[in-house]
């Protein structure tokens, strides 16, 4: 208990995205994560990309220490089963756990922090479901595939990083890797930036909020700022991030949606970042003409004996098509609650007791993550924690920002917060192209957003 999805041992070394010095899972003990590290391999250091794996162990070594140092009055209980429903009782507002194979619980409050929903359903994948070329898991891959072999990865974000990371280390040589997603961009590399370096103008974003053309223009106006003064425009992202929660509350419903469709993917692939040498590799890759990333929509994935033959229709309009011996995908987590096929989550729906935002970013919530009824009212007994926070937060995956919206919680439930309004949370504003404009100044960024904001074919509406 304590791994989850993304911190499980698994067979390959996958490697955290952020540096040690900035993972403690105490706010108040920020070298935490970084002493646990050196008991393991004492040559860490602060900026170092450490194995997931070994992430996965300090947060179980975390959990533990918790149970140890509790007052006698608290008592962890750790209960394996799954939750297919929560059920408030009219009569005391207390909840009742329905299990799949064991008896219920019931508890005054229940936190769903039910992690990463599998990925959506696809067309596609309904013809090759169950063809022994396919992988839905994009962490079960086969260890058979050598040069000989062609690889087609659905999707270029961090979990297309992951595969390709898996299938380019065997002894056996790279296979050729074929990726493609809508936009075609693969999330950026990371660099020892200085994380505080940048403390831009907050009142000047937070004035003009109601216009993600503006916030971009002052978004990229100060990532070029912070390269002619010789710093990286990720200081600017994060910059940007850290008040990105109070600007995602000040746009419109309208310029929320304009935000999703034309800059969410570029963000995303400045924000989330990929460790230096896995960005190396990557790159080594690409030129080497080993991988190859695409931009389109897939048509048909078709079996051809053992092989699957898929044809998708680029950005441009073209058609292309390859034939691969392995299609895995990687298309991440489908957050669309009112098609998730999650027991639970569809069942407390369908309750009107947890309910979606208009952009089907996840759930809506009130302060620490009280969920909000299908009537708009938050719960005083039921909350949520997790990557569906985005809803309300727009950035709420990364470990660090679970990491403090749970301590809020905490404090919340423990009484440890009598009257406080909720910090500011970390998080992102539409600021991607930024660094787009400064390292590609004729790819994503000009797509994206020159063509999305100034109504190309791309365009707003
Ligand atoms: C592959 C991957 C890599 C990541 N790498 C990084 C990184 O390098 N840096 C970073 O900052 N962030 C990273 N993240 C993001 C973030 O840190 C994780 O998503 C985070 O671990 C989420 O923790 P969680 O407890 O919310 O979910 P999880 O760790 O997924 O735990 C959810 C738990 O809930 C259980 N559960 C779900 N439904 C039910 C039910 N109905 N009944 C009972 N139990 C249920 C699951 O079995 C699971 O045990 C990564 C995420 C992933 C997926």
């Amino acid at each position: 208990m304590g791994r989850g999805l993304a911190y499980a041992e698994r067979d390959y070394p996958y490697l955290l995205n952020v540096p040690a010095v900035r993972l403690s899972a105490d706010s108040a003990d920020p070298l935490q994560f970084l002493r646990f590290a050196q008991r393991h391999m004492p040559h860490a250091e602060g900026e170092d990309f450490l194995p997931r794996a070994l992430y996965g162990a300090y947060l179980q070594d975390a959990l533990l220490r918790a149970e140890r140092e509790a007052p006698p009055h608290t008592r962890l209980q750790r209960i394996f089963g799954e939750v297919r429903r929560v059920t408030p009782h009219a009569s005391d507002n207390r909840l009742t756990a329905q299990f799949a194979d064991r008896p219920p619980i019931t508890a005054d409050r229940v936190i769903l922090a039910l992690g990463n929903p599998p990925s959506p359903p696809h067309a596609w994948a309904e013809a090759v479901g169950g063809h022994s070329a396919y992988r839905q898991d994009p962490w079960n891959l086969p260890k058979t595939l050598g040069s000989e072999h062609a690889v087609l990865i659905i999707g270029n974000g961090l979990t297309m990083v992951d595969v390709v990371s898996a299938l380019t280390q065997g002894t056996k040589g790279s296979p050729q890797l074929y990726t493609i997603s809508r936009h075609g961009l693969i999330p950026q590399r990371q660099t020892s930036f200085r994380a505080t370096n940048v403390q831009g103008d907050r009142k000047a974003f937070l004035a003009c909020g109601d216009s993600t053309r503006r916030l971009l223009a002052m978004a990229r106006e100060l990532a070029r700022k912070v390269e002619q003064e010789g710093g990286d425009w990720r200081e600017a992202v994060t910059f940007l991030r850290h008040l990105a929660p109070s600007l995602w509350k000040r746009l419109s419903a309208a310029e929320q949606r304009r935000f999703v469709r034309h800059l969410r993917t570029h963000w995303d692939t400045h924000r989330h970042r990929i460790p230096p040498q896995v960005g190396d590799h990557i790159a080594d890759l690409r030129r080497a003409g080993k991988l190859r990333v695409n931009a389109g929509r897939i048509e048909s994935i078709v079996p051809q004996g053992e092989q699957l033959r898929v044809a998708w229709r680029a950005r441009d309009g073209d058609t292309a098509a390859v034939t691969v011996d392995l299609v895995v995908n990687a298309t991440g987590p489908d957050y669309m609650l009112k098609r998730s096929a999650d027991p639970l989550l569809s069942w407390l729906r369908g309750a009107g007791l947890v309910a979606e935002d208009a952009l089907n970013l996840g759930l809506r919530t009130g302060q620490y993550g009280a969920c909000m009824d299908a009537q708009g009212r938050a719960s005083e007994t039921l909350y949520y924690l997790g990557p569906m926070l985005r809803a309300d937060h727009w950035e709420a995956t990364a470990a660090t920002e679970l990491r403090d919206h749970a301590e809020r919680l905490a404090a919340h439930l423990t009484g440890n917060l009598p009257g406080e309004l909720p910090r500011e949370l970390p998080g992102e504003l539409p600021g991607d192209l930024i660094e787009d404009l400064i390292e590609n100044p004729t790819e994503g960024l000009t797509e994206g957003l020159a063509g999305g904001l100034t109504g190309g074919p791309a365009g707003m509406a």
